[in-house]
């Protein structure tokens, strides 16, 4: 699926007439996200639009992505009155919008930029392309032709999309385009081994601690394949971390040898179960969230079950996962 020149062209229409713009993206956000809208809203600002970012509560930046620029343009989602242009990113379907997606819905013109393979095209423009290895990935590629430039901090902010979304450059999703721009954002002034000590080597004790906890409870099955855990938010509470800080807490149970299917499983305030789930290249697990109401990449994705407690959930979900 690659992006139709048409809709680009009419994206850039929409941008050139416009005069202020709303960007967005999904609830739990990661890298991707956060270098999205921040590198999107920069680029915007520069065109001369007045900009506004948000996405789902909390409009927080986790500790290890405050170095990212462009933090003033964030906005809570209740201070929010989307009208005219929004631009949603990273964003598979509107559901992924949370509390903002009723409002987005009523807006004249969506421009929606996205690599999901199961994105839903809810946008009235949409410029989507799965064969991306990141969201920034396409916005480096289309800014020309959106008639958007870019500078250092906006560099700064696609590479943290892309060296976020490829496991920093070793996912099968990797290609050699990802590494062209990856040089070119180098080239650009973003600098790898600083934003690989911000985003990678910036974890709080506290978050080491409980990563710590989160494997030594691991349960691995030999026979499926998985390695599953389960968090509930006592733990949280007991380590001091917030729910924003654990978007890559999935990735110490991804080392595992022999391991086909990583599945953590977050319990949220509402009590609700939320489940993340990672694969190997060769086992397929979007089908297997989709299945179960959620959604995302071959080997990325993730559901909220609509099961009670953490025994019924696993359950549910090996009776999705099968056997190799
Ligand atoms: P996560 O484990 O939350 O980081 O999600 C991994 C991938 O799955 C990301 O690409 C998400 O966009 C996608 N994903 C997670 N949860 C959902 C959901 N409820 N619906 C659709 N896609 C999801
Ligand atoms: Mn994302
Ligand atoms: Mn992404």
């Amino acid at each position: 699926m690659g992006i139709n020149r048409g809709e680009v062209g009419r994206a850039n229409r929409l941008i050139e007439e416009s005069d202020s713009v709303v960007v967005l993206s999904h609830q739990n956000p990661d890298g991707d996200a956060f270098g999205s809208v921040l590198g999107l809203g920069l680029m915007l600002r520069g065109a001369g639009l007045n900009v506004k970012a948000s996405w789902p509560d909390p409009v927080e930046l986790p500790l290890k992505y405050e170095f990212l620029p462009g933090k003033e343009l964030l906005i809570s989602p209740a201070d929010l009155r989307p009208q005219g242009l929004v631009i949603a990113v990273d964003c598979a379907n509107a559901g992924r919008l949370g509390e903002l997606e009723d409002a987005v819905l009523k807006v004249d013109n969506i421009i929606n930029i996205d690599h999901h393979p199961d994105n839903s095209l809810f946008g009235t423009v949409n410029l989507v392309d799965a064969a991306a290895s990141a969201t920034t990935e396409i916005l480096y590629e289309e800014a020309d032709d959106l008639g958007l430039e870019l500078d250092r901090d906006i560099a700064v902010c696609l590479y943290t999309g892309l060296v976020t979304d490829t496991g920093r450059f070793q996912f099968s999703n990797t290609s050699a385009e990802t590494f062209r721009i990856a040089s070119e954002l180098v080239e650009m002034g973003a600098e790898p081994n600083r934003l690989y000590e911000e985003i990678f080597q910036g974890d709080t004790l506290s978050y080491m601690r409980l990563t710590g906890e989160m494997v030594s409870r691991a349960v691995f099955e030999p026979e499926t394949g998985l390695v599953h855990v389960f968090m509930p938010q006592e733990e949280l509470r007991r380590f001091g971390v917030e729910m924003n800080e654990t978007e890559d807490l999935i990735d110490s149970l991804r080392t595992l040898r022999g391991h086909r299917i990583a599945a953590l499983f977050k319990e949220q305030d509402d009590g609700r179960i939320r489940v993340s789930l990672r694969s190997r290249a060769d086992t397929d697990i979007g089908t297997v969230a989709r299945s179960l109401g959620g959604g995302g990449h071959r080997v990325a994705a993730g559901y909220t079950s609509e099961k009670g407690s953490f025994e019924e959930a696993l359950q549910e979900l090996k009776g999705e996962i099968v056997a190799p």
